[in-house]
């Protein structure tokens, strides 16, 4: 997770806008794909058509930034995440002193969103509402 946050604390920097990465299962373990993408200041857009997947990984989950704003899965972003049964995480407010973070998880064509854990009840899952265009 630090390296994802390390790159979009660096993207938003540079040129104040989102960026995204891959979460890709390869190799008995966890690694990160920077897929081509287009960005601004509000959005982020990437075409998983386009072979950016290292040959033999999987992919398992997506993180974006929402630079200084607040992390949160937009309707956009909810209909992309629909797209894939994955883990789906935002994180934002990188203006603020702490970051903010956003986490769902879809799972056949039902979208999870996750709370965050409080010190007794662990992590707190709930079906937000089945998705739409999901592709099995
Ligand atoms: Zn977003």
């Amino acid at each position: 997770m630090a390296r994802a946050v390390g790159f979009f604390r660096a993207i938003y920097r540079l040129h104040r806008t989102e960026a995204a990465v891959l979460l890709v299962w390869r190799d008995s373990g966890f690694d990160l794909v920077v897929p081509a993408q287009k960005v601004s200041g509000v959005s982020v857009r990437f075409d998983l058509a386009g072979g950016d997947l290292p040959a033999g990984s999987r992919l398992v989950g997506s993180m974006h930034s929402h630079g200084g704003f607040t992390a949160y899965a937009s309707s956009i972003d909810e209909d992309d995440e629909a797209e894939l049964e994955a883990l789906h995480i935002v994180v934002g407010d990188f203006d603020r002193r702490r970051l903010g973070y956003s986490a769902a998880i879809v799972v056949d064509c039902t979208r999870f969103r996750l709370r965050r854990a409080s010190s007794s009840s662990g992590l707190g899952v709930s079906p937000s509402h089945p998705t739409t265009g999901c592709r099995r």
